[in-house]
């Protein structure tokens, strides 16, 4: 068999294998099969610049984004804690915020969203409803913003000890 024969069978069996590798991490990790559509230019896993969508004020960057296979865009935002048994409502709030963000980006609506734990993946659908408490999170926020004493939301010491006002913040748990 003549050599560039030979070299272009050892090109196409090493493309098979790398296809075969990058569809099996992206199985294990939760993320469905797709391209990534926004990323930067180094890594799979991060989102290079924030999304904005001026409509709601918002912005923010999902830590992924990929194209499923029937063209759905969907975001992924991963942690790095284990799995509760129900996503954390803060967690699907920040993934709808970034559902909406991508819809305004992309022009195009995420049939849902991904939430990625340490050990599991959950599937969060982009409801009307969770947009509508999206917005009302949003509405209640500016809200507070504008307000001198807002209680805590919350009775998480971890969220206060890995928060950045703790040492201000005459709520904090730490
Ligand atoms: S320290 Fe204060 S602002 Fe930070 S998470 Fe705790 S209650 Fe919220």
């Amino acid at each position: 068999m003549n050599q560039l024969v030979i070299l272009a069978i050892l090109c196409i069996i090493f493309a098979a294998v790398s296809l075969w590798v990058s569809q099996r991490l992206r199985t294990d990790s939760g993320i469905p099969d797709g391209d990534v559509v926004y990323d930067d230019a180094g890594s799979w896993y991060e989102v290079a610049k924030p999304l904005f969508n001026k409509e709601l004020m918002l912005t923010g960057k999902p830590d992924y984004v990929v194209r499923a296979e029937d063209g759905s865009l969907i975001p992924v935002e991963f942690k790095s804690a284990k799995a509760p048994v129900q996503p954390y409502d803060g967690h699907v709030m920040q993934l709808i915020a970034y559902c909406a963000l991508v819809e305004s980006h992309f022009g195009k609506r995420p049939s849902h969203g991904i939430i990625r734990y340490d050990n599991k993946s959950f599937n969060i659908d982009y409801t009307p409803h969770l947009e509508d408490e999206l917005l009302a999170v949003l509405e209640e926020m500016r809200f507070d913003l504008e307000d001198q004493d807002v209680a805590r939301s919350h009775d998480a010491w971890q969220r206060c000890n890995g928060c950045g006002f703790k040492d201000v913040c005459e709520e904090s748990l730490v």
